[in-house]
């Protein structure tokens, strides 16, 4: 007879309503590959067994928030969904104004246009792809300056996230604090594998911002994530909640963004909001020109219902630990395997190290959106390249970026998998590792100008 080891724990929900998912043939997945042109973005859902590609908009919605969605108030102004939402994003960011829109990038776009001028220097901890691009296309260059822990995929630092004021400070010298108009920051940092920042970094670099007079901006569409870490792994606050925790992140900064599609568990919808009245009045202009108007900024009234529930739900601790511990749960049954992926366990993905996993592949070969395709076409599970496509090219020499890590992105929708969905998970990824020596890599076939990773397409070499 077995012996008790451990307790387990479960969900804090049950399943109502179901989706069936069609199971396809090897050779089928062959032919849809290859139409994909390797890329695991253009495949067609329905070709998908398990949907790993990103954890954004592909959430499922609790029965509070579809609730919620029969009580639009789909007035063109003053919808009474857009009130009750700007009342959640005060208690939950701290922040007193708002404008909502239709996903994050487009608040990153008023960001950018609002605080950026021509020639000017955004220091970020690491880069994510809409964001940098978004400062790029406002006329900024973007600098990196997150602890180098973070570039190695097997260093344990708990904050990888973490800002190192020693490079920050360096660029400060060297261009000026006139030239910096934010310090951008996020967390858990998606390109380093889901990694979070510390609360005790986040007021080092607050404080060496306010001697400087420069502002800190958050991109706070995983804040609920990087709260959950400083809980769990900084001391003195494992007896705050989520929400005392998450509303001390917000107050060191200026103002934020969101997309919705993340924390929040919705399908669609994005925030900006600030402390800065005057930043305030610029975007409340700005969004009706790319968005709508200010009191629906590219949503349904009952999109916004939506959000504002879903927010509550958010910052529930059993949610949050539930979600991640999905995660963990993973990356635990692959370290069984001597799976090669990113150190601590991230936040919503596990990073799989696809330059240790195809290290026959040198990285203009793609070894990461190899090995995307090649677990696609194993068992029909998708995830996408975190690596050198989607890296995209240096602007001024216009050659190839070379990151560190090249990555393959298994990313967690919220309350849409069971535990079996993992196991198959796993189990592919392992079948394809013991086979990694027979794998060859791709070439690009075509390219797209921006964000590449998207819309490119590769054939095998
Ligand atoms: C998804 C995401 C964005 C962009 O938001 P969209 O809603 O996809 O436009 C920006 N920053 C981070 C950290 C994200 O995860």
């Amino acid at each position: 007879m077995k012996k008790l080891e451990k307790r387990s724990w479960a969900e804090p929900f049950k399943i109502k309503v179901v989706e069936p998912i069609k199971m396809t043939s090897k050779e089928h997945r062959l032919e849809a590959v290859k139409e994909a042109g390797y890329n695991t973005f253009l495949l067609k859902s329905e070709d998908v067994y398990i949907d790993l590609l990103t954890d954004s908009g592909t959430n499922a919605m609790s029965d509070y928030q579809w609730a919620g969605m029969m009580i639009g108030d789909e007035a063109y102004a003053g919808s009474k969904n857009f009130y009750y939402l700007w009342d959640n994003v005060k208690k939950f960011y701290g922040m007193p104004y708002f404008v909502p829109t239709h996903q994050g990038r487009a608040a990153e776009h008023m960001v950018s246009q609002i605080l950026i001028k021509k020639g000017d220097y955004v220091p970020g901890n690491m880069y994510f792809t809409t964001t940098r691009l978004h400062q790029e296309l406002a006329g900024a260059t973007f600098v990196d300056v997150i602890i180098d822990e973070a570039h190695d995929p097997g260093d344990p630092h708990p904050f990888k996230g973490n800002v190192d004021v020693n490079k920050l400070d360096k660029l400060v010298q060297e261009v000026g604090a006139d030239k910096i108009p934010y310090v951008c920051i996020a967390g858990p940092v998606n390109m380093a594998g889901g990694q979070p920042f510390s609360m005790a970094n986040l007021k080092e670099v607050k404080s060496y911002c306010d001697t400087k007079g420069i502002d800190l901006w958050f991109d706070a569409t995983r804040a609920v994530e990087n709260a959950y870490f400083i809980k769990t792994r900084e001391e003195g606050y494992a007896d705050k909640t989520i929400t005392e925790i998450l509303f001390e992140i917000c107050s060191y900064f200026e103002g934020l963004w969101v997309s919705a599609k993340k924390d929040l568990m919705v399908n669609i919808g994005g925030i900006f909001a600030t402390k800065n009245k005057d930043v305030f009045e610029q975007a409340r202009n700005l969004v009706v020109v790319y968005e709508g108007l200010h009191t629906y900024g590219g949503l349904a009234g009952r999109d916004m219902e939506a959000m504002a529930r879903g927010m509550e739900e958010m910052v529930q601790y059993d949610n949050v630990r539930a979600r991640i511990g999905q995660v963990e749960y993973c990356g635990n049954r692959l370290e069984e395997f001597g799976i090669p992926f990113v150190k601590p366990i991230g936040g919503h993905a596990i990073f799989l190290d696809a330059k240790a996993f195809l290290d026959h592949l040198p990285q203009d070969q793609f070894p990461a959106q190899t090995l995307a395709a090649e677990i696609y076409i194993d068992s029909g599970v998708r995830g996408m390249e975190r690596g050198i496509v989607s890296a995209g090219r240096d602007p001024k020499t216009g050659d190839h970026r070379y990151p560190k890590l090249e990555l393959v992105r298994l990313t967690f929708p919220r309350r849409v998998y069971t535990q079996a969905h993992i196991d198959v998970t796993v189990e592919s990824i392992a079948s394809v590792y013991e086979n990694r020596k027979n794998i060859k890599g791709l070439k690009m076939v075509y390219e797209p100008k921006y964000l590449r990773f998207f819309q490119g397409r590769f054939d095998r070499l």
